[in-house]
């Protein structure tokens, strides 16, 4: 037959199997020395490894591995998932909560801090693990709500019409299922004075293939305005196949933002940051947040000190467009809004 219509062969390559990124989270690397002997890293680094995963599990996907240079113990990517000695050292003022969330939860799984936005806890958890996460010792456990919880969490936006944003955050909230989070936005979609639905993940860049036909099915059927906010910390955790992802979301509505976390060793000068900024926006996305590192216990070896943090946003600020800056904030506990620096 040579009447055959081409077939787009690259489009078809781009997009995921069924049930890819199940089998791709479930075989994701948890145990320290295979994680090093994956990267080529030397023995000298294992004790270290191991007494950070003691503290919090590793996890990390091999998707996300195949973007770190082997070898390289300095790697920007490597240095966000890779355990290390440090973790153990307690800092001052370095905490299991650093954002007193515990004092902002009315129900379970539901963290309601600012005006009109409320954040739900939609799966406990993540697709990787980062070490500098302020979520690290975050009592899951008590926060992951069956669904007759879930229905009083509900119950708690549909009662309080001064909430027109609904966030699902988490842990990782796509690390849910498609049936679960499917069963939370129809309900969502259901309470009149909600306006928009807002995903804050990392998935769509651990996991490139999570953002597959079940998940456009949900997330593109809903009337709510759909903003995903990603995590990416610099350029090279950007590969096409995260390009992809991004195209693909963008097809079905959703407004792209990223969040950052200015962390000592992966992005602290102004050419690295320009270069995420950039890359961000190839991909479509808009840079949102730079947060500077929340002080959670393990992770003050990642600390860049506020001076030199609005030193690094002042050098950039004048090589980037406007759109292309992102806000250095903190969040501080208490305040009604991210505290810009
Ligand atoms: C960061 C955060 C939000 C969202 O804040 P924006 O400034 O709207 O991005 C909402 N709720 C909680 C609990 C947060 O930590
Ligand atoms: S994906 Fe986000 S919530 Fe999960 S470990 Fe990383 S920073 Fe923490």
């Amino acid at each position: 037959m040579i009447t055959r219509s081409p077939i787009p062969l690259q489009r078809r390559a781009a997009e995921p199997s069924p049930g890819a990124w199940q089998r791709q989270l479930a075989a994701a690397f948890r145990d320290p020395r295979e994680l090093c002997r994956r990267l080529e890293l030397e023995p000298r680094w294992w004790p270290g490894a191991e007494t950070g995963h003691a503290l919090f599990e590793v996890r990390v996907p091999e998707a996300y591995l195949a973007r770190i240079r082997p070898g390289d113990p300095q790697d920007p990517l490597l240095r966000q998932v890779l355990p290390l000695g440090e973790e153990a050292e307690a800092a001052p003022g370095y905490v299991a909560d650093p954002l007193a969330e515990a004092d902002h939860t009315p129900r379970r799984g539901l963290i309601h801090k600012y005006a009109g936005r409320v954040l739900l806890i939609a799966s406990p958890a993540c697709a990787v693990n980062c070490r500098y996460c302020f979520r690290r010792h975050f009592p899951y456990e008590e926060n992951a709500p069956s669904r007759a919880q879930w229905e009083e969490t509900l119950a708690y936006l549909r009662d309080d019409p001064s909430i027109v944003e609904a966030i699902l955050s988490g842990g990782d909230p796509l690390a849910a299922s498609d049936r679960q989070l499917a069963w939370l936005v129809e309900r969502l979609d259901a309470i009149p004075h909600l306006k928009r639905l807002r995903i804050h993940t990392r998935l769509p860049v651990v996991i490139p293939d999570r953002i597959d036909d079940a998940l456009l099915a949900w997330l593109g059927g809903t009337r709510l305005h759909k903003v995903m906010v990603l995590h990416v910390n610099h350029a090279n955790e950007i590969d096409q196949a995260v390009v992809d992802a991004c195209r693909r979301l963008q097809a079905a509505g959703v407004t792209l933002l990223n969040q950052s976390v200015l962390l000592r060793g992966v992005n602290d000068d102004a050419d690295t940051l320009a270069a995420l900024s950039e890359r961000l926006f190839e991909a479509g996305v808009l840079p949102y947040y730079l947060h500077v590192l929340d002080p959670v216990a393990g992770a003050a070896h990642f600390a860049v000190p506020d001076d030199t943090a609005r030193a690094l946003v002042a050098e950039l600020r004048p090589r980037l467009p406007g759109f292309l800056m992102p806000t250095l904030v903190r969040e501080v506990p208490g305040e009604a809004s991210k505290t810009p620096l």
